[in-house]
């Protein structure tokens, strides 16, 4: 795809999330990053998003040093033992309902394979609801798989309604 074509295609991909995260959720949807030692290349180009160009902000997304403020959790890098804990005490900090989306080949378990110190995917430790592949993702890669988490993040405030729902006899 050329430079202009990418360019169309991104601001299609923005277009549908911005109308997305305002229809399901009214006013933002906030991300918790986390890089469990990737070589910086899918870091940097999330922070592309945020940049003027692809500027994730006007679309109603935002990053959060806080697990108690997320809604998404952005992970990036080969899914280390070591890690264990902090993503384990991060996810559960969340409030439901949360999504977690997986960046890149790292915690597909395609860079580095099961052995003492890596699980090889990520989804041993998390339950994950989208994989972005790549290595790294392009920016646009990661709009759409952003809209895709976005989907199944509104699928699940559907289950919890329907569940409350059920409970109170609606
Ligand atoms: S998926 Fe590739 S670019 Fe991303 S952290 Fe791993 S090695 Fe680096």
């Amino acid at each position: 795809m050329t430079a202009r074509g990418e360019d169309r295609a991104a601001d299609q991909v923005a277009a549908k999330l911005r109308e997305q995260v305002q229809r399901l959720f009214g006013r933002s949807l906030h991300i918790r990053t986390i890089d469990t030692g990737s070589c910086a290349v899918c870091e940097s180009e999330i922070r592309l998003l945020a940049a003027p160009h692809y500027d994730l902000h006007r679309l109603g997304l935002f990053f959060t040093p806080s697990p108690r403020h997320a809604d998404l959790l952005l992970v990036t890098g080969p899914a280390i033992r070591a890690f264990d804990n902090a993503l384990e005490k991060t996810y559960l900090a969340m409030p439901e309902p949360k999504l977690v989306v997986a960046v890149g080949a790292c915690p597909l378990g395609g860079v580095y394979h099961e052995d003492a110190f890596v699980h090889g995917t990520l989804e041993r430790v998390l339950p994950v609801d989208v994989f972005i592949p790549g290595c790294p993702p392009s920016p646009l890669a990661l709009l759409q798989g952003l809209l895709l988490a976005v989907g199944r993040l509104a699928e699940k405030v559907g289950e919890i309604s329907f569940a409350e729902g059920e409970v109170c006899g609606r």
